[in-house]
C-alpha cells in the first residue's frame, strides 16, 4: 500500500495526505443494489426495443439516466431520445427497480463506516441518484452516519459521473477540503474515474461482475475484492496515509 500513495502523491504533486472526510458512493459500495438497476434497466429497454449488452448498466453505472439513455440511442437508432422519452424510460426503470431491489446492504458496510466515525473523519454521500426517499432510507438502514448537508445527489449535480464535478461537490460539502484530504470509495469504472480526475485517493471495491483491470484502467489508487477486506486494510492504511510523504 505504500507505494499507492507514494504514485498517488507523485501524480498529484502533493507532500502528504491529511485525510479529514471519506466520500462514498452509495449503489454497490453501500447498498447492494445494482443487480436491480441492471434488471430494471435492461427490460426498461427491452420493452422499448432498444438492444443493450449483457452487464450494460454495470458498465455505465454513475452515468446519469439522461446520458446513459442517449448513448444506447445513439447505438440503436443513431439519434438522441426525446426529453418525453427519457422520462417515460426513467419512470418504468424506477418501477421496475422498486419491484427488483431486495434493499440489502453491501456485506461490511457497518463495519465500514464505524471505522470511518472511529478515525474521526467526515463521511460524506456522493451518489448520482435521485431517489426522493434517499435520506430517510439511509438514516434508517445506517443511523446517524450520513446528514442532508453531506449529501450529494442527482439533485445537485449538472454533469455527474464520469466527470470530477459530483466529487468536487463532495470535497466542498466536506468544508472545502483539497483533494488531498479526501478519499473516495468506489465501485464503478465511471465513479473512479470521476474522483480519479477529482485528485481524490480512489478506493475500488469490486463487489459486481467487471473485471479488476477496468477500475484499475480507470484510475483506482488501491483496489480491493470486498469491504470486509478494505476493512481489515484500514488501521495499516490510516497509519500510512498520516506517515508517507515525498
Ligand atoms: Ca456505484
Amino acid at each position: 500500500m505504500t507505494k499507492n500513495i507514494i504514485d498517488y502523491l507523485q501524480r498529484n504533486k502533493f507532500k502528504d495526505l491529511d485525510i479529514r472526510a471519506v466520500l462514498f458512493d452509495m449503489d454497490g459500495v453501500i447498498y447492494n443494489s445494482m443487480p436491480a438497476h441492471e434488471m430494471s434497466w435492461q427490460q426498461t429497454m427491452k420493452e422499448w426495443n432498444i438492444k443493450a449488452e449483457p452487464n450494460e448498466f454495470f458498465a455505465q453505472e454513475g452515468r446519469p439516466a439522461k446520458f446513459a439513455i442517449n448513448l444506447l440511442f445513439q447505438r440503436n437508432l443513431n439519434r438522441d431520445a426525446t426529453e418525453q422519452e427519457v422520462k417515460e424510460m426513467y419512470k418504468r426503470k424506477t418501477e421496475l427497480f422498486f419491484e427488483f431491489d431486495t434493499g440489502e446492504l453491501i456485506p461490511g458496510i457497518n463495519e465500514t463506516v464505524r471505522i470511518v466515525q472511529e478515525q474521526g473523519l467526515t463521511p460524506i454521500l456522493v451518489t448520482g441518484s435521485g431517489q426522493s426517499s434517499l435520506y430517510e432510507r439511509l438514516n434508517r438502514d445506517l443511523p446517524n452516519v450520513f446528514t442532508l448537508e453531506n449529501m450529494v445527489t442527482a439533485f445537485d449535480v449538472e454533469i455527474g459521473k464520469p466527470h470530477p464535478e459530483p466529487y468536487l461537490m463532495g470535497l466542498e460539502k466536506a468544508g472545502n477540503l483539497k483533494p488531498n484530504q479526501a478519499l473516495v470509495i468506489e465501485n464503478a469504472p465511471l465513479g473512479v474515474e470521476s474522483a480519479h480526475k477529482a485528485n481524490i485517493f480512489t478506493i475500488a471495491v469490486n463487489t459486481g461482475p467487471m473485471p479488476d483491470k477496468i477500475l484499475l484502467d480507470s484510475g483506482a489508487d488501491l483496489l480491493m475484492d470486498s469491504l470486509h477486506s478494505l476493512n481489515s486494510a484500514f488501521p495499516k492504511l490510516f497509519e500510512l496515509m498520516k506517515t508517507q510523504k515525498i
